[in-house]
């Protein structure tokens, strides 16, 4: 560890590990402090990594497959005889996965000459042209102070509690213990249908839990286009998924080996009873420790980092990025921050695009969207129009047994503009980055529909539904009159 650094970013995760990459690939002398343990050891990557995207997916995957193996392979004439999951096995898997991304991260630091100091980050002072900042180390909790010209604040966030379900690691438990049952819950509440309810709830569902899952919104997926909300609710409900909207959980307690949840929904009171539940009503930014009383950083009534467009704080050469500032909690928002933020302490014009972020749901069907959804583009006052089609017309999509979803566009109906795409299909969220790439060029519906898709594959239906915005699909019979 040096004194004096060009760099030093506070948090480890996919914001931060990716900023100090890139600040030593610009020359800069960097340290990246993080304090996270997985397993025991010190471990880079942030919640993504070790609790987050990508135990989330493999766990998706391994269940995914079970469920298909178990009830989808007779339609192919493939008999398996009977199929049995081992489910420490699963998380052993899970944990593996987890170790070799992390140890890669490790690596890359290495490689690029980034200082990872395993322990506490603190902005002490961030108002003079040399930032102090206190590194507590995890091993002996000894103090240092060390310097630095610029600081990145990535310290990201942590899962909402919500005192009428208090998590105890055990019975009720948040996303981290949901991601470690060592077998499925014979009866598994979720309080929230958010993207981790859904996941989660999708990942024992299939491992042979039942599960109930209470939103208190009216409304199911709420920041979703209303026609994909819609149409997910539909394919949740066939898969088994008991989604109660507009129900409140007011009381879960834990009785012997049983958790008692009491919910409210229109004026009446139910209650249930469960092996496990979990809470993910949402997550808030981290910023334990992260700033001294004299750093001079200001926070927003939330208690989020203010930053402006560019991640640029209060104080000159201090940036926040991630899960810690405004704006979605996704990996793939923090790391792009974390570059920008980086390219602009270098003193280049880097800039993110906030309205080509892709959200994706990775349960399966994907639910997937980029841009406008139809909704929230007749709010802006366009004049919408859209186009849509059905993935039950798709030949690929038949030929893989994938055929249930759609694909849908919302364009400026005036200057023909995309102006969003939303998917469920299998791989939706590979499919709506051809959304985002025509959204960065400005395309129009009608350069979606000069392009040349290769048949057959379930991005053809993206063509068709751009067709389908004029009343030209080919696979469907068009009510509107054709152009
Ligand atoms: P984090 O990943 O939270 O990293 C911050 C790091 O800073 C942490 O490791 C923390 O230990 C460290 N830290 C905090 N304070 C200090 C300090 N003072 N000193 C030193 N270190 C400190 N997003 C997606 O885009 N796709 C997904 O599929 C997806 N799946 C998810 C599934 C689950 C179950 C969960 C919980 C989240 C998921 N997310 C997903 C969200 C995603 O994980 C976050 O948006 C992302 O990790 C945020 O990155 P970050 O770098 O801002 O913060
Ligand atoms: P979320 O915001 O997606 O969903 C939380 C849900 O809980 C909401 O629908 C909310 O209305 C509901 N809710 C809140 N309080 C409630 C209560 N008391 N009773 C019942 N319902 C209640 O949050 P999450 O699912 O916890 O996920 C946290 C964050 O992690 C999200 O912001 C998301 O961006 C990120 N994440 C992303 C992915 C992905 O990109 N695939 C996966 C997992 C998590």
């Amino acid at each position: 560890m040096k004194e004096n650094y060009d760099l030093v970013v506070i948090g480890g995760g996919p914001g931060g590990y990716e900023a100090a990459i890139r600040g030593a690939q610009l020359g800069m002398s960097v340290a990246c402090i993080e304090k996270r343990t997985y397993k025991g050891e010190p471990a880079l990557g942030g919640t993504c990594l070790n609790v987050g995207c990508i135990p989330s997916k493999a766990l998706l995957d391994s269940s995914h497959r079970y469920e298909a193996t178990k009830h989808e392979l007779g339609e192919h004439g493939i008999s398996t005889g009977d199929v049995s999951i081992d489910i420490p096995q699963m998380i052993e898997r899970k944990e593996g996965i987890v170790k070799q991304l992390t140890g890669g991260v490790a690596a890359l630091l290495k490689g690029n000459g980034v200082d990872w100091l395993q322990g506490w980050g603190t902005l002490v002072d961030g108002k003079g042209a040399d930032k102090k900042v206190k590194f507590t180390a995890l091993s002996d909790d000894s103090e240092s102070t060390i310097t630095a010209k610029s600081v990145i604040l990535a310290s990201g966030s942590v899962p909402v509690d919500i005192p009428v379900a208090k998590t105890d690691g055990e019975r009720i438990v948040d996303s981290t213990g949901a991601l470690d049952f060592t077998e499925a819950p014979k009866r598994l509440g979720v309080i929230g249908a958010g993207v981790i309810g859904l996941e989660l709830g999708s990942v024992w569902r299939r491992l042979g839990s039942e599960v109930i899952i209470y939103e208190a919104l009216p409304s199911f997926l709420a920041a979703a286009d209303k026609d994909m909300s819609k149409e997910a609710a539909k394919l949740f409900k066939k898969q088994g998924l008991d989604i109660r909207v507009d129900t409140k959980v007011v009381k879960a307690e834990v009785q012997g080996d049983e958790v008692v949840v009491t919910s409210e929904c229109k004026g009446e009171t139910t209650e249930e009873r469960f092996d496990k539940l979990i809470v993910c009503v949402g997550r808030r930014a981290y910023a334990e420790k992260l700033l001294g009383e004299d750093s001079g950083i200001n926070l927003t009534e939330r208690g989020l980092v203010e930053v402006d467009d560019q991640c640029k704080t209060n104080l000159d050469g201090v940036y926040a990025i991630g899960d810690l500032v405004r704006g979605p909690m996704l990996a793939h928002k923090a790391m792009e921050e974390g570059m920008m933020a980086v390219e602009r302490i270098h003193g280049e014009k880097a800039q993110v695009n906030y309205d080509t972020i892709i959200n994706v749901i990775y349960t399966h069907p994907e639910i997937a969207w980029v841009g406008l959804t139809e909704q929230e583009a007749t709010e802006a006052g366009f004049e919408v129009k859209i186009g849509s089609f059905n993935l039950a017309a798709n030949g690929r999509a038949l030929a893989q047994s994938e055929a249930q979803g759609s694909i849908k566009v919302v364009a400026d109906a005036k200057t023909d503009r995309l102006l969003g795409m939303h998917a469920i299909c299998a791989g939706a969220g590979d499919i709506v980055h051809q959304g985002m790439i025509a959204m960065e060029f400005v395309s129009s519906i009608e350069d979606l529909q000069l392009m040349t898709f290769a048949h057959p594959t379930v991005s053809e239906a993206v063509h068709e539904a751009a067709l389908s915005a004029d009343g030209r699909a080919i696979h469907a019979i068009q009510r509107k009159r054709r152009k």
